[in-house]
């Protein structure tokens, strides 16, 4: 059977493969510990699965609006204000299967054949591919571990061109933990206040992870507002991954656009997890927070035990549960056996010889870095940084 040509045009996300691969040396039994995870290790707490088992019982059970419930729409509204202080009305929320899909929305409802999209790297890996699905045209830009993973003013300004339609970040990003100050998003303002034709995506679901202080989101740049999609959901801040629930935040035309495009593909995400969400979004934040005092901790214990390994240049990350260390100087080592090339031979060998699973940053457009996670449990963590400080000793 000929497939259809939009399977060649973008790969499987490189994170589900690494879980994959290590979910299968596992059934082997072997003992791998898993840092290339993208989810929180805690379970959903308590209050928000108590609203869920009450909408069972209650008889939530049939299809709901598109963009979801009214009362979601309306809590999602008073959390943008609660946290944000940002003014939106129902009618410019729309609710989905989780951020991924917000994402694909958006992005299916503004990029035409051959426009630009400009993405700071190191970016979330879906970004690329998903710009690659609407026929889109990916335009990276480079950022390093010295100017904080964060883009500058001059270098936006730069990759702009005619056909810029769209740019598209996430802060606190995936995978490097940058997370834009206020100052810093004012100067990126500056740019797009010349540049009206250009939307912006920001991918706020790292929101409450963030080391360093108050959450800014580009949107509270009123003059912009009118031509930027804020996208987040329940997965990371909650422990919500497998309920499936993201928003948009966006102009009243393009919230209608992404209505209709998931009117077709999915409808809506459930009805259960939309009326846990409301929960979820309106009340105490108080376990959010204790997960993030935990996160504080593994980043802090991640940080001390990576500064041990020769060879291994590392960013503190100042959100997010990832850490993105440049590991180039490993390249052309070997251990007599196995010679590393790149950052997929890096994983690879460190799969197999110390049973780490870890992200390469090609993925995330980065090739000279690899992406370990912190979501993972304090024991685990020292587990893993032992068996890989062994492991990159005995490349010469
Ligand atoms: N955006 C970023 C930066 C992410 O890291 C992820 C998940 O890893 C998502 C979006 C997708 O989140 P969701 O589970 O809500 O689809």
């Amino acid at each position: 059977m000929q497939l259809s040509s939009i399977l060649s045009r973008f790969s499987e996300p490189e994170t589900l493969k690494m879980a994959k691969l290590s979910r299968e040396l596992r059934a082997q039994g072997v003992d791998v510990v898993d840092l290339s995870v993208g989810e929180p290790d805690f379970d959903t707490p308590d209050h928000i699965k108590v609203a869920a088992k009450k909408a069972i019982d209650e008889n939530w059970s049939h299809y709901t609006p598109v963009p979801g419930y009214p009362d979601l729409r309306q809590a999602v509204c008073q959390k943008l204000k609660r946290d944000n202080n940002l003014d939106y009305k129902p009618e410019e929320i729309v609710t989905s299967t989780g951020a991924k899909q917000s994402l694909a929305n958006a992005i299916l409802a503004l990029v035409d054949d051959g426009e630009e999209v400009i993405i700071p790297t190191p970016y979330w890996v879906t970004y690329s591919e998903l710009v690659k699905i609407a026929r889109g045209k990916v335009v990276e830009v480079h950022t390093s571990l010295e100017s904080g993973f964060k883009i500058t003013p001059d270098q936006l300004e730069a990759a702009i061109t005619p056909k810029t339609k769209l740019f598209l970040f996430s802060s606190p990003c995936n995978p490097s933990g940058a997370v834009y100050g206020k100052k810093e998003l004012e100067a990126l303002a500056g740019v797009f206040r010349k540049h009206p034709g250009i939307a912006i995506i920001s991918d706020e679901i790292y929101e409450y992870i963030n080391y360093i202080g108050k959450h800014e989101s580009i949107a509270q740049f009123a003059d912009l507002k009118d031509r930027i999609i804020i996208v987040n959901g329940l997965s990371k801040g909650f422990a919500m991954t497998g309920w499936r629930l993201g928003y948009i935040a966006a102009p009243v035309e393009i919230a209608k656009a992404c209505e209709k495009l998931q009117g077709q593909f999915t409808s809506a995400t459930n009805s259960i997890t939309q009326k846990a969400a409301v929960t979820a979004l309106t009340a105490d934040l108080k376990p959010s927070y204790a997960m993030v005092e935990e996160f504080t901790r593994r980043r802090q214990k991640t940080m001390e035990l990576v500064s041990k390994i020769p060879g291994i240049k590392c960013f503190n990350p100042e959100g997010a549960f990832y850490i993105f260390p440049d590991i180039s100087s490993f390249f052309g080592k070997s251990d007599g056996t196995t010679t590393i090339r790149n950052s997929n031979d890096l994983c690879m060998y460190l799969l197999n010889t110390a049973h780490v699973s870890s992200v390469m940053g090609d993925a995330f457009g980065e090739p000279h870095c690899i992406r370990f996670s912190f979501a993972n449990s304090m024991p685990n963590i020292e587990k893993a940084w032992g068996r890989i400080k062994e492991a990159l000793a005995k490349l010469k």
